[in-house]
């Protein structure tokens, strides 16, 4: 069941949607007239993706690469692909679409998973990043808001698989 938490609005739908639009322009001038791999990361970006790739004017495939690397509210540290890309990307452009940036550990592994499969290019794009987290040095190609280093959920991000479909971020207020 649902551990009864306190959520405290942090970016509502509005800053969000806002914040998508302007991202999705960035992305339209970058790939207009080519063709996009989207490749969304399970499961957690998936509201974030489908919000975006609905912002962007270009011819785009998509793909689904799911990875795992929370238990609770902590990093393991150690990432598990649960499911893989259904194609090559090999020559593709490739636009690669996460949630959060946290230690960065998922994202450095899953910028070298595509970059080791020869895409004509990698764009790289998080709605939210907590740089004070950082363990890993990760360059992003686009942000949507960098954060303080606590934990959040909504649109998407889950706690223990819940509240994913809160339609904005929340902080969450009582942890024990
Ligand atoms: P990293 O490898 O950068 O430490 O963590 C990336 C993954 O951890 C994200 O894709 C996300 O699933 C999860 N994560 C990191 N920070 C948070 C957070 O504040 N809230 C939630 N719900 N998930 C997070």
């Amino acid at each position: 069941m649902q551990q009864p938490l306190s959520i405290k609005p942090y970016i509502t739908e509005d800053q969000l949607q806002k914040k998508i639009a302007e991202i999705g322009a960035t992305l339209t001038e970058k790939f207009r007239n080519k063709q996009l791999i989207a490749v969304c990361v399970l499961k957690g970006s998936f509201m974030f993706y489908s919000d975006l790739i609905r912002q962007i004017d270009a011819d785009i495939t998509c793909e689904f690469f799911g990875v795992s690397s929370y238990h609770g509210t902590t990093s393991s540290g150690e990432v598990k692909v649960t499911l893989d890309l259904s194609k090559p990307v090999e020559g593709k452009h490739v636009l690669l679409v996460e949630d959060i940036v946290d230690t960065g550990i998922t994202m450095n592994y899953l910028k070298n998973a595509i970059l080791s499969r020869m895409p004509a290019s990698l764009t790289t794009v998080a709605l939210l990043e907590k740089p004070d987290a950082l363990k890993v040095p990760c360059e992003l190609d686009h942000v949507g808001f960098k954060i303080s280093n606590e934990f959040v959920v909504g649109y998407g991000l889950d706690y223990e698989g819940y509240y994913r479909n809160l339609p904005y971020i929340g902080q969450v207020q009582n942890f024990q």
